[in-house]
């Protein structure tokens, strides 16, 4: 079975991984950085729909 290393803390992942996306472009990442990885994605999302809104006032 292979053995694949978290990009983001080096711990060796049990299971498929996760995409690391945005945090890193490559690689797998474990359960535990997959969190950081949904809110940094999630946090891209909303700032790539709202554009400059957070300015426009
Ligand atoms: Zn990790």
């Amino acid at each position: 079975m292979e053995k694949t290393k978290c990009v983001i803390c080096g711990k060796q992942i049990t299971g498929y991984g996760n995409n690391p996306w945005p945090l890193a472009d490559s690689g797998r990442c474990c359960d535990n950085c997959n969190g950081k990885v949904i809110t940094a994605r999630f946090e891209r999302l909303l700032l790539k729909e709202t554009g400059s809104a957070a300015s426009a006032k």
